[in-house]
Order: C-alpha cells, then sequence, then structure tokens
C-alpha cells in the first residue's frame, strides 16, 4: 500500500530543525505540486536551497527533512503537477510523502485564522498544533476517520461503484464516522444506508492514512446477517454486487486499502 516504505518510516512528529540546503521542499500551487521529472521517470522535489523565503517544518523521511514553502514559480526544469495525478507518476514512497504534505499544507492553510473569533494564529513550540494568542483555542491536525468494509457472504463479498464521482473502477462500502458513534456502528450504518444490509462479526483488518483527502481510512470485514437483497442507495453508488473469491473483477494496485482488501478476500485470507 502506499504507506509501506522498502525501508524506515516517515518520522511526522514536530520535531523542527533548522533547514539544510539539501532538505526537501514541498511546494503547492493550487491542487499541484512542484517537481522535477528525472530522465529515468523518477520525479523529484526541490531543495531549500533551491527554494527561499519561510518554510515549515512538515516531517523527516530516510534522512531528509521535508519542509512546506510558499508557492514558487516554476523555474528551470521544475513543473507544478497535480497531486492526484502524482500516483501514476511516482513510486509509493514519493507519493506517501506527497500526500502527507498536502495534508498537512491544507490544514496550515485552513488554519491560519482561529475559527473562534478571527484572530490569526501562531504555531505552537513543542508540538504541531496552532493555538490563537486572542482566545487560546487550540488547533490540532485535522484528519477525518472513514471506514471501508468488505461486506462478506459466504465465500461472495459485496463490490460497488460510485455514483457520480468519476471512479469506474469497482470498491468497497465506504463512508465517515459520524460524531458520537463508534466505528463499528459506522460500518453497520454504511452498509444499511448504501445497499440496505444488515451485518454481523465486525473485525478490523488494516488502516491507511489517505492524505489527498485528508482522511484516516480503517478497513473492516463482516458477515452479511440475513437477507441479502441490496437496496441501493443510487445518490451514493452506481451499482452494488456479490462477487465470489474466484472471480474478483480488480487486481491489487499496490496502493489503496481497497484494493489490497479485495485481493485478501480473493485469496481467503481475510480475517475470519
Ligand atoms: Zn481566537
Amino acid at each position: 500500500m502506499l504507506q509501506d516504505l522498502a525501508f524506515g518510516r516517515l518520522e511526522n512528529e514536530y520535531r523542527p530543525v533548522l533547514p539544510r540546503d539539501d532538505d526537501a521542499v514541498l511546494c503547492f500551487r493550487e491542487n499541484a505540486l512542484l517537481v522535477k521529472k528525472l530522465p529515468n521517470g523518477n520525479l523529484m522535489l526541490p531543495t531549500v536551497g533551491q527554494i527561499g523565503g519561510e518554510l515549515q517544518y512538515a516531517f523527516r523521511l530516510h534522512d531528509v527533512n521535508y519542509y512546506l514553502a510558499a508557492e514558487a514559480a516554476e523555474e528551470g526544469e521544475y513543473r507544478y503537477v497535480p497531486v492526484r495525478q502524482l500516483r501514476y507518476e511516482a513510486g509509493n514512497t514519493f507519493c506517501y510523502a506527497a500526500m502527507t504534505g498536502w495534508h498537512l499544507h491544507r490544514w496550515y492553510e485552513s488554519s491560519r485564522f482561529c475559527g473562534r473569533c478571527g484572530v490569526r494564529t501562531v504555531h505552537d513550540e513543542k508540538e504541531r498544533m496552532v493555538k490563537c494568542p486572542n482566545c487560546g483555542n487550540m488547533i490540532f491536525p485535522r484528519i477525518n476517520p472513514a471506514i471501508i468494509v468488505g461486506v462478506v457472504s459466504g465465500d461472495r463479498i459485496m463490490l460497488t461503484k460510485y455514483a457520480g464521482r468519476g471512479y469506474a473502477s469497482y470498491a468497497l462500502i465506504a463512508g465517515f464516522t459520524e460524531i458520537g458513534e463508534t466505528l463499528e456502528q459506522t460500518v453497520q450504518r454504511e452498509v444499511m444506508e448504501e445497499v440496505g444490509l444488515r451485518v454481523k462479526n465486525i473485525r478490523y483488518y488494516k488502516s491507511q492514512p489517505w492524505g489527498i483527502d485528508g482522511n484516516i481510512l480503517m478497513g473492516f470485514y463482516c458477515d452479511l446477517e440475513g437477507d441479502d437483497t441490496v437496496r441501493l442507495d443510487e445518490n451514493e453508488l452506481a451499482l452494488a454486487q456479490w462477487h465470489h473469491r474466484s472471480t474478483l473483477p480488480v487486481e491489487d494496485d499496490g496502493y489503496s486499502l481497497t484494493r489490497e482488501m479485495i485481493r485478501v478476500f480473493g485469496e481467503g485470507k481475510e480475517p475470519k
């Protein structure tokens, strides 16, 4: 998956240090990231030495510190590439760093002013948090919890396609957690809302940070309880079908939790 690194980990503790010239800079303009395409097809970020101005420490990965910078001009071979396109142009490690940087960038961008009193916020010195010098409001990074669920009935799993989202591939039922509910209740509610089915035996699989949309995705499998007749929420879904584990119509892309969960079910290795 996106976040599975070959070695090391993304060190996202807030440990700001003074930038060095060869540290990496994540520079966003609207929905795009400034990158240079290397002859071998890999993408490269500009360095601190190339991008001046004010820098915000983001994280550390493979002994390189990453900083967020204000929008910079396209210079030399550096061009802005849409963030959503990066997964098709870059390896998972680059993509993971870019998506995490994007998530942080979006949060910093929308936390510049206090939502309670409107005064400009300042960054805390010790942790990743901005605070209001006027009313004391503390604003922590915003991460939206969402679930992905593989509904299982014997050797079949429920696959869906979203309505009107321009995403034509098969997916699993998914949705955001509401205030006041448990993740298990989110699973039950989303399955009921989207396909009108009751489920039981909800078991956790894995999670995935999904920085492109500011989410944390939590994957579950569960078993159908009772009738298997689908009542489709046509506002959310274009279709929902049962598929046998031996004839699944999608392959793992090595990137998304959804695809991995479908593959794992095909192999019969889902938590029982
Ligand atoms: Zn305030």
